[in-house]
């Protein structure tokens, strides 16, 4: 009976290229940058990641330019 691999989240758009390591790194990052992350202005989860650097929250409607790929603490 066929069994249906599971492809490693975001990383399985690459299927087997790249290397295991490499695309499980990168699963950890992008997982990561795609939540919503905490509004370093009105500390809501609503800021969402519009493009390297760029972030958007959607509660207080702030654009602004901060870490690459997700907001620290
Ligand atoms: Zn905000």
């Amino acid at each position: 009976m066929p069994t249906k691999s599971k492809k490693s989240k975001s990383a399985g758009r690459f299927g087997s290229r790249y290397g295991k390591k490499v695309r499980a790194r990168l699963v950890g990052v992008e997982s990561k940058q795609r939540l919503k992350q905490k509004c370093p202005f009105c500390k809501k989860p609503g800021v969402k990641r519009l493009s390297k650097g760029i972030w958007e929250c959607s509660k207080c409607s702030k654009k602004f330019a901060s870490d690459t790929f997700y907001l620290e603490e």
